[in-house]
């Protein structure tokens, strides 16, 4: 069951001009002697920068200055790179006109934003946030400070729609928080089934697009999506910058992100008139590069044939489920017996091997990159029963199916030499 060598070498869309990441020939140094070419299957964690992105930093760069306060040729250039960087994002994810775009660090600090901005009454948080335990920790945690109720995921993604439906019933739900897809097992949610069911019960809907976006087309307007967060360096752009994108009121009421410059109308010495727009939560000096190489990977993505696209991924996926499931002692995990969709995430473990263990063998013996451990989602991965944690591939673009090969023969090896 391995693939010919004629299908491993088959054009992909690795081998498209636009679609080729930095890092694609790294080689990595064997234990037993030698280099091998990198096999990345850590997308999740962080993907490899397009390398259009990486092109678009260097033009950049010689502009790089003080936004919005200089009046000098480099901060004009600055500033309406960083400003257009919103309407290309807008664009990107299909936001509506009046939609905010705050950049943020990264999805964690979005979703820490719109935990600042739940509406109020009366000096009262005016509802809770609603989430489910299958949640990365940032999508998790930051509403853990607020008003909250966390209901488990059934076993059926059917199920747990209706459990959702329970309890939005139930009342006094002010927002939904939702994975797009899950940071551990890839399975997606169905977005537009949910942000029905929320508004159905007065509730609005955030969802955590940290995997989402990387993989899929979203549309938040015809999604009917309110809030929509994700982290440039999980989306083929480099570390620093990430996405707040959603409805205007919460965001231009809620409490800024950070005190400081930038944020206010009027500082007084001992009181201030706060700002409203996405100036509200980005006080300081704001990372243009990382927003403006942020919205030129959504450039890229946006014009990729969407089926070649789809297809890379998907086989990549086949492969390395096939591929692992064939193993003996091997278990790829999954939350939902009834999903039917994922992104370019498969999750993993093998019998008798600690999961950290494997990842050293497989990187110091065969060159390949991937995650393990609980993968900031503790509730989740107790509840699959790997409370140890297990191993993830995570692949995309420049993805190969030599690297899910690579990864299933160092698997196969490691139970046939019983290591
Ligand atoms: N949400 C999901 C689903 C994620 O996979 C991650 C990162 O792994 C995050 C949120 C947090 O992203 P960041 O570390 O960029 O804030």
């Amino acid at each position: 069951d391995t693939l010919a060598p004629s299908t491993l070498d088959a054009p992909s869309i690795a081998d498209r001009p636009y679609a080729a990441v930095t890092g694609a020939e790294i080689q990595a140094p064997l234990i037993h002697g030698g280099t091998v070419r990198y096999a990345n299957l850590d997308y999740g964690a962080s993907a490899p920068a397009l390398s259009v992105v990486s092109a678009y930093l260097n033009e950049i760069l010689p502009y790089y200055a003080s936004v919005h306060r200089g009046a000098g040729y480099a901060s004009q250039i600055s500033t309406s790179v960083y400003e257009n960087s919103r309407d290309i994002v807008r664009e990107f994810v299909g936001g509506r006109p009046d939609d905010l775009v705050i950049f943020t660090r990264n999805t964690t600090d979005s979703l820490n934003v719109l935990a600042g901005c739940l509406p109020r009454r009366n000096g009262e948080q005016a509802g809770d946030v609603l989430y489910l335990d299958i949640e990365h920790h940032a999508n998790l945690l930051p509403w853990q400070r607020v008003g909250h109720r966390s209901i488990v995921a059934r076993e059926t993604l059917a199920e747990t729609v209706e459990a959702i439906r329970e309890e939005l019933a139930a009342g006094g739900v002010a927002l939904l928080a939702v994975t797009g897809a899950s940071n551990v097992t890839g399975e997606i949610l169905p977005i537009a089934e949910l942000a029905a069911l929320a508004h159905e019960y007065g509730a609005r809907i955030a969802v955590d697009a940290a995997q989402l976006a990387p993989h899929r087309r979203i549309d938040i307007a015809a999604l009917d999506v309110d809030y929509l967060a994700f982290s440039g360096h999980k989306l083929y752009a480099p570390f620093g910058a990430g996405v707040l994108v959603g409805r205007p009121d919460w965001l231009n009421e809620g409490t800024p992100h950070l005190f400081g410059g930038g944020a206010v109308r009027e500082a007084r010495l001992d009181s201030v008139t706060w700002t409203t727009g996405p100036a509200r939560h980005e006080g300081g000096s704001p990372n243009v590069l990382g927003a403006a190489t942020l919205a030129k990977a959504t450039q890229v993505l946006a014009s990729l044939d969407h089926d070649e696209w789809q297809r890379h991924e998907a086989e990549i996926r086949a492969h390395l489920e096939a591929g692992l499931s064939a193993v003996e002692g091997v278990t790829v995990h999954r939350v939902f017996s009834d999903s039917a969709d994922s992104i370019g995430v498969v999750n993993f473990s093998v019998e008798g091997y600690d999961a950290g263990l494997v990842a050293a063998y497989l990187s110091a013996e065969h060159g390949v990159g991937l995650r393990d451990g609980k993968f900031c989602a503790h509730p989740l991965l107790k509840r699959l029963g790997l409370p140890a944690g297990s191993l993830r591939a995570s692949f995309g673009l420049g993805s190969r199916l030599e690297d899910a090969e690579r990864l299933i023969a160092g698997i196969r090896q490691l139970r046939e030499r019983g290591l």
